[in-house]
Parts: C-alpha cells; structure tokens; sequence
C-alpha cells in the first residue's frame, strides 16, 4: 500500500517512518522497516498501526543506519499478521523486499524455491521476490540493480518493488510495473516512495518513472533503466503543491 525508501546521511530509520506517517492516509493494516548497518539487515514488522510498530522500536530498538526501506500493507494474501507484514526476507537474511501490487505467478515461483531448498515463512505472494533476489544477486555480479532486472523479467502482475542487500551497503533498488513508484532527489541523499506526499518535507525534486523500469538509489545519484538494462525514460518533475 505505502511504500519509502531512503538513501543519505540521516538516520533511515526515522525518515522511513515520517515517510510511512505521511501516507497513513491510504489505509493500511500492518506495517515495517528495515535498516542496513555495518553491514547487517535489521528489520522488524508488526501487524496494526504504525503505533504498534513504534512501541517495538522503541523495545527492541534496531541499529541506527542510513539506508533504509519501510512499507504499509493492505493484505492481499495472506492474513494481516505479523508474518505476511513487509519487509520479507530471504532465509540467510541478506535480502529484505518490500510490495505492492500481486505477484500472480507466485504460487508457481513458490513451488520452485521450495524445490530448490528454501523455506517460504509467510502466506504472501510477495516473499517469493526475497528469495529470487538471493538466488541472483551473485550470478548477477553483486549488482543489485541486475538482480532486481532479471528477477522482474520472472515476474507476472503488477508490483512496486523495493530492496535492499547487506551486501550492498548505501543502495537502494526499485522496480515498478502497472504501481507506481516516484523518486525524490536530495542533496547526499535520495528517497522512492509510491507517492510523493512520503518525501515532500524533504526534497520536492521528483522523477516518476515509466513502466517496467528498475531505479538503483545512491547517495549521489539515480540510474534508471528498463527491465533489460537499457536506459530508461522518464518524467522529472517540480513537486508544487503544500503538504
Ligand atoms: N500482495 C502483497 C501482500 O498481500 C502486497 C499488498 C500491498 O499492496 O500492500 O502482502
């Protein structure tokens, strides 16, 4: 449903979740965030509000890091728990993704992994991406961005995308077909967010991607292509409008 990312010098963590107040608008029944720092994936998930999620920040607080993705969800399969919230992550815990949208050959995908040896935690149609990022961030060079490309050319449905790799520290990586998906871009510091209302306070510098396109966030720049590499076409914009 609601989906950030950030990329900078600020504390992920708290830009994420500004991001994911500003959309609570759009409904929502469950919500998380993960975090990379010194090389490690953090992440915590509840189902609720955002307000349940806070209360177990501020229990178990994660390692402060500045790269960093957050989602609300509005189910579509699987129940609205703990398990089935976002991020979701790949059994070794190097990959968290986060989703909207349906992935509609999941069930397909699922059976494939599970063949291969993984072991699928969640009822969603959205963990199957965790782990197929895995499966090809090595073969793909440790490019995070080739992962997201190869593994979007696997995928049916319609989804906004966005990940993270332990591996791949100060990157964000996002995809988008028929959901969208708006970059903002900053000073040191670039968002994604499904609407542009998470990033406003920020920046108000945006670009709306196009179709089947996979962004790579950095610090100090954006690169977008299309699902084959090639460079992408897109539409950058002044955001003008009061939050
Ligand atoms: N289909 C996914 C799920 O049910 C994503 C739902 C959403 O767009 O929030 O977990």
């Amino acid at each position: 449903c609601g989906i950030v990312g950030y990329v900078g010098e600020k504390s992920a963590l708290d830009v994420v979740i500004e991001g994911l107040r500003r959309l609570e608008y759009r409904g929502y029944d469950s919500a998380g965030v993960a975090v990379l720092a010194d090389g490690a994936l953090v992440s915590d998930k509840k189902a609720g509000k955002l307000a349940n999620l806070e209360k177990s920040l501020n229990e178990n607080p994660l390692t402060v890091g500045t790269t960093g993705i957050g989602h609300t969800r509005w189910a579509t399969h699987g129940a609205p728990t703990d398990a089935n919230a976002h991020p979701h992550l790949d059994n070794a815990a190097k990959v968290a993704v986060v989703h909207n949208g349906i992935i509609e050959n999941f069930a397909a995908l699922r059976a494939e992994l599970t063949e291969r040896g993984h072991t699928l935690l969640s009822e969603t149609d959205t963990e199957v991406v965790g782990h197929l990022l895995a499966e090809h961030y090595e073969p793909a060079g440790g490019d995070l961005a080739e992962a997201m490309r190869r593994v979007c050319r696997l995928l049916e449905g319609a989804f906004t995308l966005v990940a993270v790799h332990a591996d791949a520290p100060d990157v964000v990586v996002a995809a988008r077909r028929n959901s969208p998906l708006v970059v903002g871009r900053g000073e040191g510091e670039n968002f994604l967010a499904s609407d542009v209302a998470a990033f406003i306070a920020h920046t108000r510098e945006a670009i709306e991607l196009g179709q089947d396109q996979v962004v790579e966030l950095r610090r100090d720049g954006v690169t977008i292509t299309d699902f084959l590499g090639n460079p992408g076409t897109f539409r950058e914009y002044h955001v003008d409008w009061d939050a």
